[in-house]
């Protein structure tokens, strides 16, 4: 096989929780390295999202890295759900600690990038128009990491100034007396609007869907709960890589199904849930209830129940309660004050379902036949999730293949990590593993680690080139479309379904297997010699016996 001479042994695009754990993974191989990542520092969804009250939703002391005893030790979380400046401070620091931004190259967005058959090399090309080579391309550019800017008419002669939440300027925004809009009700608009609210002179609220939502019960972290975390913290984090959800300090899994529990005994334990907080105390929550909308209905009740406990006005109230779709089928939002917020005086809410919205106006937003006239427009609007980010660099494969090509029914991957056709390329959390459904730092670093497996395999035995079998990545995909089928996420018009953005093909992206049961798979084939894989024009077949690794016990 003739390889030609590169630049880099691998390179990574984008600079985020993935990016950086996979350089400085890459680094511990011996192997050379450079990251292009389009920000100007490191970060990813911490860097862009400034948004005011972003938050992450899984406990921080779970929300980040295990794979350095040292630094999870050192780094002092200060509240149990860390807010964005937080997590980014981490990031910075672990870009600092790792000495990792010597191989990044901050704002180069990367624009294209081709396999280059006879050199058996990939050639990305950055938007300044240089060129790199490298042997292996990883895409760490993120799930949730191109922002939904909707297609409203009139949006770009608003006099106003308009802000996305995913590209929120680093100066901040006065709110300080003006009249704002924030169209979107999903995790974004539910985190910001209490905050935006206690700053301005108005805030009217633009719903067309509203969103179930669990309380952060956030708080400062104590030393001693810190102390006692960090004690047993390496027995903690191989607790999460076995779960479902990748998060090991959430509350204790129902004894029961959802339908079997009497119903006062389902609303004491739905309160301790609620009490506990957090995606952490809903994820364990009654299995029945993500496959049987009757079982979700349930637990839709008695979220339901507490909206309106909360919400004084009850016309308001029953507006903020979704009906039109299952608990669970979207990735819960959690608050802090989200519905108390509606409470206050200079807060309003619009349902978009009766008055939806025709234009916007240099003045403001025209919905049913009102004009709500606004300084601000906030657009908590979403992303082009999974393969939004993907899908903006021109990626082809051998002959030329592109990947939007490729993909233009949906997705089609092995493992979530390959695509056949494209030799040597890996996407870190992509559509077909556990992802967006779980803890993502978990799954970012499962991913990282077993990249770095494969490809310290490959250079022991001396090999090169690796790509799915067009076979097994037919198998995995059925696989992935398969365990969702029966399961509740197919019941709503969600973006794991790509069904928010217009003419996405609908298809379901994440694998619903959970963490633990993936992360099976992902070791039983490694330590099997990667079957499904061609690697050197050679590979293990065994496909028949496949999915005996599913029934592999967690
Ligand atoms: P990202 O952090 O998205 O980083 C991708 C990077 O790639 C970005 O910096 C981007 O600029 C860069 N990039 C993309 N395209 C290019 C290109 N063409 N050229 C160069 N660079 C490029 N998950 C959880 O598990 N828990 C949470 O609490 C949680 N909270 C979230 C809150 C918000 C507001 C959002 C939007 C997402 C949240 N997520 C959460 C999901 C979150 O995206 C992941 O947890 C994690 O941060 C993803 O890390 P990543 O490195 O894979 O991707
Ligand atoms: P989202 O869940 O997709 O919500 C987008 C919202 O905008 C929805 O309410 C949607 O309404 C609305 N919308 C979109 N286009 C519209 C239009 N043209 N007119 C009116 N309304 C429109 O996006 P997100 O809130 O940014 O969250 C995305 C994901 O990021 C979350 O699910 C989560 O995984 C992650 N996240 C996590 C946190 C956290 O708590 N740590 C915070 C933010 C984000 P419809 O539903 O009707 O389409």
């Amino acid at each position: 096989m003739r390889m030609g001479k590169s630049d880099f042994d691998v390179i990574v695009v984008g600079a985020g929780f993935a990016g950086l754990y996979m350089l400085h993974k890459l680094r511990q191989l011996g192997l050379s390295a450079c990251v292009l990542e389009k920000a100007g520092d490191v970060g990813g969804t911490w860097y862009w999202n400034r948004y005011p009250g972003a938050r992450c939703d899984i406990e921080s002391v779970e929300y980040s890295y295990s794979f350095s005893p040292e630094l999870e030790q050192e780094w002092q979380w200060t509240e149990r759900y860390a807010s964005q400046p937080e997590i980014l401070r981490y990031l910075q620091h672990v870009a600092d600690r790792f000495d990792l931004r010597r191989d990044i190259r901050f704002s180069t967005t990367v624009a294209g990038a081709r396999w280059d058959e006879s050199g058996q090399l990939w050639h990305v090309a950055t938007d300044g128009g240089e060129e790199l080579t490298a042997r292996f391309c990883v895409f760490s550019t993120g799930c949730l990491s191109s922002p939904n800017k909707p297609q409203i008419e009139g949006l770009d002669s608003f006099g106003g100034e308009t802000y996305l939440t995913g590209l929120w300027p680093h100066e901040g925004v006065d709110f300080n007396g003006k009249r704002v809009a924030v169209i979107g009700t999903g995790s974004s608009g539910i985190q910001s609007i209490p905050v935006i609210a206690r700053q301005v002179d108005r805030v009217t609220v633009f719903q067309r869907t509203p969103s179930f939502v669990v309380p952060a019960q956030n708080r400062a972290l104590e030393a001693s709960e810190l102390a006692e975390i960090r004690q047993g913290y390496r027995q903690l984090r191989e607790e999460a890589r076995h779960t479902v959800g990748g998060v090991a300090r959430g509350a204790a899994p129902s004894p029961r199904p959802a339908l079997e529990t009497p119903p006062d005994e389902l609303r004491r334990e739905l309160d301790e849930r609620w009490e506990f907080g957090g995606l952490g105390g809903f994820l364990n929550s009654h299995p029945d209830s993500f496959i049987d909308a009757r079982a979700a209905e349930r637990i839709a009740d008695y979220l339901r129940d507490r909206v309106r406990g909360i919400v004084k006005d009850p016309a308001t109230a029953e507006l903020l309660c979704p009906t039109t779709y299952p608990v669970n089928s979207k990735r819960l939002c959690v608050d802090t004050g989200y519905f108390d917020t509606f409470n206050r005086d200079n807060v309003e809410l619009v349902d978009l379902n009766a008055n939806p919205i025709r234009q916007v106006t240099p003045n403001g937003v025209l919905a049913g036949d009102h004009v709500y006239d606004v300084d601000i427009i906030v657009l908590a609007t979403g992303f082009d999730a999974m393969t939004g980010s993907l899908g903006k660099i021109d990626i082809r494969g051998r002959d030329n293949l592109a990947l939007a090509d490729k993909w233009s029914a949906g997705p089609r991957t092995y493992l979530g990590l390959m695509s056949g056709g494209f030799p040597n390329m890996f996407i870190i959390t992509g559509p077909g593993s556990p992802s967006v459904l779980s803890n993502m730092v978990t799954s970012i670093e499962q991913h990282v680690e077993w990249i770095g497996q494969l490809l310290s395999d490959m250079a022991e035995r001396g090999q090169a080139l690796i790509e799915p079998r067009p076979e097994a990545e037919d198998v995995w995909t059925t696989h992935v479309t398969a365990v969702a089928e029966p399961t509740i996420f197919m019941q709503a018009d969600s973006w794991y379904l790509g069904a928010n953005v217009p003419g996405k093909p609908r298809v379901f992206m994440p694998y619903v297997g959970g963490v633990g049961t993936y992360r099976a798979i992902c070791d039983a084939l490694a330590a099997d010699g990667y079957p499904g894989f061609v690697i050197d024009g050679q590979g293990k077949t065994a496909l028949p016996d496949f999915f005996s690794f599913l029934r592999a016990p967690e």
